[in-house]
């Protein structure tokens, strides 16, 4: 075993991770922990654009960002958080624009800004231009410039190194202090433990959970299991993104910014469907609202192909060049996936799950909650595996790579400040005994069931049961197969016994991430009796206010895999907009 100090350890090195290091680094001592070489993380695949309120194209300001911002939420987000958000938007743009990042710009030079869905002008008048964007690789080219800025601060990295425990203590009060955290070694094998005063989480999604999705194969919950599995609290997981335009049959995902640039959506009649859906933004209504109203198509028989069961896309109206300077890869993407050419052809289209509202909860500052009121001492969580919660039941498009720059730079910041005021805390008498009996167990010879057998089956379920449309048979059948998933999962053999490069006893690691994030999902699912952004339940339709308008917080009662989950609420911060009728 091995031990490191660090004043700031960063789990992550994704846009949020990144950003936090490039502002703890010149204020501490910092490392960054990542599972993935750095710019391989999933930040690095997004395509259509950040938004910021710049005004560069046409007229608008932060309050009119903030309240789509909550509108699209549905409702439940936080406004005091989406009002610093849609704040601090500017400068984070700009900032990432004085660290070298090459945007789009327009004639004069300034940086250009496209339209995308739900961001609108005046309260929902019309589409606004607010999204800024580097062509169709607006997170490749984040991604890059955080890691060339996080060089020349210096950072550390130990790349390749997985997370997999979180060390805690409590003091007289009561009070819980983050000390370390636990991490594999993909090389050697070796076990590491970090010795941190402060710690941040930028662990991002776990959309792995489904078998429709735009995620990376890396996105299985992990930050968000080893907090959970420490009796913290994660919130509002029921809230799944279902991005309406992933590549049918395969989930590969095909920008919004296709939409912002003039793309339509059409059924097999080659009619203009979301002028009935949404007739004042049509096309540019949020993703909650056009993925329900595809599979609302496809379900009344108007889908298209062999089996009626995707839409259509039809860009052939923008031309070759626009298609070639704005949307170079997404074009590539059909044309190489699906052989068809975007330029004549219309492209077939299914939602594909996309990105999770719900995480770790924190406050604007990035502290995690440990429950409604209180703070976990030294513990950071900012990006997708966190909770803020400025994205509520249903995000905008364009708004989490500026949640990931916004929130990023606010949990780097605190981190550090934490650090340079705390002392050590000791690390427990032994950081490595639950890690070290977990590996001995999964390694052991007796298991029989294989890991990508479970992964496909839970994928399975969540597809047919916890997707676009739920109701309490399904989400309950979800429960059932994903319980009985778990039991099967303690019987799983992993071939490899070696210590380098153990890919295959990580794959398992990750499936019992997943597996216990399906859980979470689900039992958060079926105890919301409403209809809700991202969450529509077909035996309740609409939404409930009365009962729902809180956010949920999920616990672990007990530290086996099998343990119980137990559910309390969180108000709603409410401070500018009450909510009305979400109509476009
Ligand atoms: C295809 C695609 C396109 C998108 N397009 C857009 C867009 O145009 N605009 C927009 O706003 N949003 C977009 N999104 C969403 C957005 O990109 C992500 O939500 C955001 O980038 C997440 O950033 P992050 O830093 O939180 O996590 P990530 O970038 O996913 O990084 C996670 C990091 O955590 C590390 N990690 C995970 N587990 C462990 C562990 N156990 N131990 C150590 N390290 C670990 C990984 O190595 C990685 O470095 C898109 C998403 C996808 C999938």
């Amino acid at each position: 075993m091995q031990e490191h100090r660090y004043d700031v350890l960063i789990v992550g090195a994704g846009g949020a991770g990144m950003r936090a290091a490039i502002e703890a680094a010149p204020r501490a001592r910092t490392a960054v922990l990542t599972k993935l070489y750095p710019t391989r993380s999933h930040t690095g695949a997004a395509q259509g654009g950040m938004c910021a309120a710049l005004a560069n194209v046409e007229e608008d300001n932060w309050e009119w960002h903030t309240f789509d911002t909550v509108k699209g939420g549905d409702y439940i987000v936080d406004q005091d958080a989406a009002e610093i958000m849609a704040k601090e938007a500017i400068d984070a743009v700009l900032d990432l624009e004085k660290m070298g990042l090459p945007f789009n710009r327009t004639p004069e030079g300034r940086i250009d800004q496209r339209r995308f869905g739900g961001h609108t002008r005046d309260h929902g008048k019309a589409p606004v231009r607010r999204a800024c964007y580097a062509a169709d690789r607006t997170g490749h080219m984040i991604l890059q410039t955080l890691y060339q800025n996080c060089v020349k601060h210096d950072v550390e990295f130990f790349n390749e190194f997985y997370a997999l425990d979180l060390c805690l203590s409590e003091n007289e009060d009561g009070e819980l202090t983050a000390t370390g955290v636990v991490a594999y070694e993909l090389a050697t094998g070796e076990i590491h433990v970090f010795h941190a005063k402060s710690i941040v989480f930028a662990t991002g999604g776990s959309g792995r959970m489904y078998k429709t999705t735009s995620n990376a194969h890396t996105l299985t919950g992990d930050g968000m299991g080893i907090v959970f599995r420490k009796g913290l609290p994660l919130e509002d997981m029921e809230f799944h993104q279902f991005h309406p335009t992933g590549l049918a049959g395969l989930g590969i995902l095909i920008s919004e910014a296709v939409r912002g640039e003039g793309g339509i959506l059409r059924n097999v009649d080659g009619e203009r469907f979301m002028e009935r859906y949404a007739p004042t933004i049509k096309d540019l209504a949020p993703r909650d609202i056009v993925a329900r109203s595809m599979v609302l198509e496809v379900l009344e028989g108007r889908g298209a192909g062999p089996n009626k069961d995707y839409v259509y896309i039809d860009v052939t109206h923008l031309g070759e060049d626009v298609l070639n300077e704005k949307l170079p890869d997404i074009t590539e993407f059909a044309r190489t996936y699906l052989g068809v050419d975007p330029v004549t052809e219309y492209v077939p289209v299914f939602p594909t799950c996309h990105y999770v509202m719900g995480g770790i909860p924190t406050n604007v500052e990035g502290q995690v909650l440990r429950n409604n009121t209180e703070i976990v001492h030294g513990l950071f969580a900012a990006g997708e595996c966190a909770c803020v919660s400025v994205h509520g039941a249903n995000r905008l498009g364009t708004n989490s790579l500026l949640d990931i720059n916004v929130f990023g730079r606010r949990a780097g910041i605190a981190a550090a400040e934490y650090a340079n005021s705390a002392s050590f805390v000791p690390l427990p008498e032994a950081p490595t005994t639950m890690v070290d009996g977990w590996l001995e167990t999964l390694l052991s010879e007796h298991g029989h069931e294989r890991v990508a057998d479970i992964r496909t089956s839970l994928q399975a379920t969540m597809d047919a049961n916890a997707s676009v449309f739920r109701t309490e048979d399904t989400l309950k059948q979800a429960l059932k197969d994903v319980q009985a998933l778990k039991e099967r999962y303690a019987h799983i053999r992993i071939h490899d016994k070696g210590k380098r490069f153990n890919s295959d006893l990580l794959e398992a690691i990750e499936l019992g991430f997943l597996l216990e994030m399906a859980e979470v999902t689900v039992v958060g699912a079926i105890n919301r009796k409403e209809s809700r952004g991202g969450h529509a339940r077909e035996d309740y339709p609409t939404r409930d206010d009365v009962n729902f308008m809180r956010h949920t917080m999920a616990y672990k009662k007990g530290t086996d895999l099998l343990s119980d989950i137990e559910l309390d609420y969180k108000p709603v911060v409410q401070t500018r907009y009450e909510p009305m009728e979400r109509k476009y």
